[in-house]
């Protein structure tokens, strides 16, 4: 079905089967549909599973396109809404190309995609590479020595948690099947605000290291966890999830672009725990309850921690080339590392 004939269907019935729909901008069921083309393509090519359907009341949201708002200061103009007060300016210049409205534990936020063109990198100074080991007790540790001790959200809040589930769990409306009374509404809305709480801290402290990180160095080099190897581990699941190692990577990523600092992600196989940073050493067994260790070849004693990211460094360093005072990686990022491996 061709993107015009699935706009003339939902028309033609959307006032009987869902008159809400008038509520909303005529532009926001255009962005979806053209979202499930995308989404049917990546199911046809086999990147992504098929689509599912979008349930109202979760993650709800809606997208419109530049010709239908406007942003002036701290304020934008959304179809149907009118003018709306946001919390703050966009901060960044650029043509806007379109905008996604969503509601989270009944907050209401936008997000707004700008174009920009080739933003200026950020001169970093004498400031050169740093490697970054993510970690379960701390958030991260830094070549340097520096230790980033993460909030721990879930062990301070879990308890609260527990709590609002077990008070949800007994209000009418919460057996399959119940009509939903108005003391369960309340109650869900309190654990969704619980879990968007827990969400933002965890967020907080990540959005500051990457943008830290990407500000500071030219040169980052950072593992490639195998996150779901790891999980299969109980006792770390949790702290793991916390820490949301894929987040981190992902904001790394899109912030080096804007600073223009160069992200090495080392092969999953690296093995920057085992191997001594001063000499090379291999150990053939580190366990995770070591802290502290002595390379039996040079005699260095190591922080395990530290040790993996000076590594995690020297790995990026050696992956990237200074040429003009800008710095590029040699290989393609997701690959720099692999060569180690054949000579480690
Ligand atoms: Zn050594």
């Amino acid at each position: 079905m061709s993107e015009a004939e699935l706009r003339r269907r939902l028309n033609a019935v959307k006032h009987e089967q869902f008159p809400w729909m008038a509520e909303v901008t005529k532009c926001a069921p255009q962005l979806a549909i053209m979202d499930l083309g995308v989404a049917f393509k990546n199911f046809f090519t086999g990147t992504a599973k098929y689509p599912k359907f979008k349930k109202k009341g979760q993650h709800d949201s809606f997208s419109i396109s530049n010709d239908q708002f406007s942003v002036k200061d701290q304020q934008i103009r959304i179809p149907v809404l009118g003018w709306v007060r946001m919390k703050e300016t966009l901060r960044f210049d650029g043509k806007i190309m379109g905008a996604t409205v969503s509601r989270s534990a009944g907050k209401w936020f936008v997000s707004i995609q700008v174009e920009m063109i080739n933003p200026e990198p950020i001169h970093h100074g004498e400031n050169q590479a740093v490697g970054v080991d993510l970690g379960v007790r701390n958030l991260a540790t830094l070549s340097d020595g520096t230790i980033v001790t993460g909030p721990k959200p879930h062990k301070a809040l879990l308890y609260r948690l527990c709590r609002l589930n077990k008070t949800l769990s007994r209000k009418k409306g919460a057996k399959k099947g119940e009509t939903k009374s108005k003391n369960f509404t309340k109650a869900k809305r309190k654990l969704a605000t619980l879990h968007a709480r827990i969400a933002n801290i965890r967020n907080d402290a990540l959005h500051k290291l990457t943008t830290d990180l990407t500000r500071t160095y030219p040169v980052i080099g950072i593992e490639d966890l195998n996150v779901s190897g790891m999980v299969r581990n109980h006792k770390l699941a949790r702290s793991i999830l916390d820490m949301s190692f894929f987040e981190f990577r992902r904001q790394l990523e899109y912030k080096a672009k804007i600073t223009g600092s160069v992200i090495v992600a080392a092969n999953t196989f690296y093995p920057s725990s085992k191997t001594c940073s001063t000499c090379g050493y291999k150990m053939s067994d580190m366990p995770l309850s070591v802290r502290v260790w002595t390379c039996p070849e040079c005699g260095t004693e190591h922080d395990r921690d530290v040790n993996a990211a000076t590594n995690l460094k020297n790995m990026a360093v050696s992956s990237t080339v200074t040429v003009c005072g800008e710095t590029r990686a040699t290989r393609p990022l997701h690959e720099a590392g692999t060569q180690h491996q054949s000579y480690l």
